[in-house]
């Protein structure tokens, strides 16, 4: 195998790949240091947006992410060396299961929380006769909040690939292997397209596999959320590594603007996420100003 052959395995690898951050933990700003040893890379070079091609200004430094002003669009500039990134992944799904019992149980419910939030926001009782695709299905705690609402579900997951097919779910590792002519009435993708180089590129090839109507659903980390702009560098979700763009609702609807949908709408999801009647009220407030945590969108192919 020749070294460009390696090179574009590796990068392969890792666009098709969701890290299952809540397997993993926050990383202090140490340990990402040393996970991607970025602070050897001189930041004195001019990075521009993968997206639009615009020059860049430095965004977060401590942590080299760059800002399109073009686009809106943050990225992880330069990018890590495609072997580290790989046994990081590696490394987080040894043992996904295991791990469950720090975040599993709050996950399955949340799953079950938002794909009812789903079939209510596209007006459906429940997904009975749907068939729907989860891009990045990690542990498939999607996958059976969305069977248990009577959807058809296949899922595109590497790392967790062979887990889910033991468990009877149909797999695929990643989009490639996607035989042709299978279509989907749904696309899901929660908090994946993050973790991809270059999303607008997965994002319009799951346009080809929408059926006519059909919809897609994504969620991604909001980084004009007030927690962003109060942390700033320290903000979680910028420092977890396996992320590599982060999206605000411009830069997110430009990017869906710019592919062959229909049409898009943010969607503001009231939950109830505890017993705290103040912290709730905050969320509340939060997602009516634009400014919670998450980025949520219905997309429609036509
Ligand atoms: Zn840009």
């Amino acid at each position: 195998m020749t070294i460009n052959q390696i090179i574009k395995r590796i990068f392969f690898h890792i666009k098709t790949v969701k890290l299952h951050s809540d397997t993993r933990g926050d990383l202090s700003m140490e340990e990402l240091e040393r996970t991607y040893d970025f602070k050897s890379h001189a930041l004195d070079q001019q990075a521009f947006c993968p997206y639009c091609n615009g020059e860049t200004v430095i965004h977060w430094e401590s942590i080299s992410f760059w800002k399109c002003p073009s686009c809106s669009l943050i990225f992880r500039f330069p990018l890590p060396d495609g072997h580290s990134v790989v046994e990081l992944y590696e490394d987080s799904w040894t043992d996904p299961f295991e791990n469950r019992s720090e975040t599993g149980g709050t996950s399955f419910d949340l799953a079950v929380v938002y794909a009812r939030k789903l079939a209510d926001t596209l007006d459906l009782k429940d997904f009975r006769g749907l068939n729907i695709l989860d891009f990045g299905a990690g542990r498939g705690d999607v996958l059976t909040a969305l069977s248990e609402l009577g959807a058809d579900v296949y899922g595109v997951e590497p790392f967790g690939y062979e887990g889910l097919v033991k468990r009877g779910f149909k797999m695929f590792r990643t989009l490639d292997e996607i035989p042709e002519g299978l279509t989907f009435d749904g696309v899901i993708t929660m908090d994946v397209v993050e973790h991809l180089m270059t999303p607008w590129e997965e994002i319009n090839r799951l346009h080809g596999l929408l059926n006519t109507g059909g919809f897609l659903y994504i969620s991604t980390p909001n980084a004009d959320s007030l927690r962003a702009r109060i942390e700033g560098d320290k903000w979680r979700e910028a420092l977890r590594p396996g992320h590599f763009v982060l999206f605000n609702q411009n830069s997110l609807e430009n990017m869906i603007k710019g592919l062959e949908y229909k049409s898009m709408k943010r969607l503001k999801w009231y939950l109830k996420y505890n017993e705290n009647n103040i912290h709730n009220l905050l969320v509340y407030i939060l997602q009516t100003v634009g400014i919670d945590g998450e980025l949520r969108y219905l997309i429609r192919k036509s």
